[in-house]
């Protein structure tokens, strides 16, 4: 008599067993150095969802067409991030254990590394790509070494040189610029030599996480750091287009932070990004 209303992303209400993919929010902001709120990011973007077509005009695909599970929040230690960190990378591991691939919606940047970690488990030769404004890349921020400034600092000590591609990077310490030189590719700014980075990485496995002030603050406001100059949405779409021809075997949305947009606007555009993500993502059969 009643259809049962269970809230879901968009078309996302597969059953976890049917499943290619699986989302999870990440509601923590423990670290944030700025503006906290990026716990609520994952909530709001479910609720405003219902706003967005499951249709994608740019891929003529529509999530209805693909198996995708939202598998909710977790519940995760405030004020602990290591404790945090354990519980997102034991979720990330099942999900890549049951041959499933994790889109975990954040929270501030940190819980990245829970993600990677799982996959580096996984994946000998994971690869990074991360899109940003910021470096991450600070060894540690006010004595604390986890933190969303150091989170692709602490991936680099597990994945290692020459496996990380930064791109849009507009802000950090002198220091971790002349840092990155050595040890991972930074590419300022904007998403120049994305396509000779496909050409190297080739088909290593790959996860990719996305720090949504790489957009520029006119397009998504609604973030904790935002930082002027950055790319356009259309700009970090093709972008993502590009890099879903890789073997993506995991990723990330982080830090939306609706309520510094009181408009709506910046839940809009990150609803929309991960449309067009889960959409371009190699399911199953053409994963490795
Ligand atoms: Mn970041
Ligand atoms: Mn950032």
């Amino acid at each position: 008599m009643w259809k049962q209303q269970v809230e879901t992303f968009l078309a996302c209400d597969k059953p976890y067993d049917k499943a290619d993919i699986v989302i999870f929010g990440a509601p923590f902001d423990s670290t944030t150095s700025f503006r906290p709120g990026a716990r609520f990011g994952y909530r709001q973007m479910k609720a405003e969802s219902y706003a967005l077509e499951t249709y994608s005009p740019y891929l003529d695909k529509d999530l209805e067409q693909i198996n995708v599970h939202d598998a909710g929040e977790l519940e995760l230690c405030f004020g602990d991030a290591e404790s945090a960190l354990k519980t997102i990378e034991s979720t990330a591991m099942q999900i890549l254990n049951d041959n499933k691939l994790p889109v975990m919606i954040g929270g501030e940047h940190l819980v990245s590394l829970g993600s990677i970690r799982a996959a580096a488990k996984k994946y000998r030769n994971l690869h990074l790509i991360h899109f940003d404004a910021h470096t991450d890349l600070r060894e540690d921020y006010l004595g604390a070494v986890c933190s969303h400034a150091t989170v692709i600092r602490r991936a680099w000590e597990t994945l290692g040189d020459g496996r990380i591609f930064q791109f849009g990077i507009r802000s950090g310490l002198r220091e971790e610029f002349e840092w990155s030189k050595l040890h991972t590719k930074l590419q300022k700014f904007n998403f120049e030599g994305l396509d000779e980075a496909v050409k190297q990485i080739g088909s290593s496995p790959v996860y990719l996480t996305i720090d949504l002030d790489v957009l520029d603050p006119s397009v998504l406001p609604g973030t904790g750091t935002p930082e002027p100059g950055g790319v356009s949405f259309i700009e970090l779409l093709n972008a993502v287009f590009k890099v879903c021809c890789l073997n993506i075997i995991g990723c990330d949305i982080v830090e939306l932070c609706p309520v510094y947009d009181q408009s709506g606007a910046s839940t809009a555009v990150a609803i929309k990004l991960l449309r067009e993500l889960l959409l371009s993502l190699k399911t199953n059969g053409g994963r490795k």
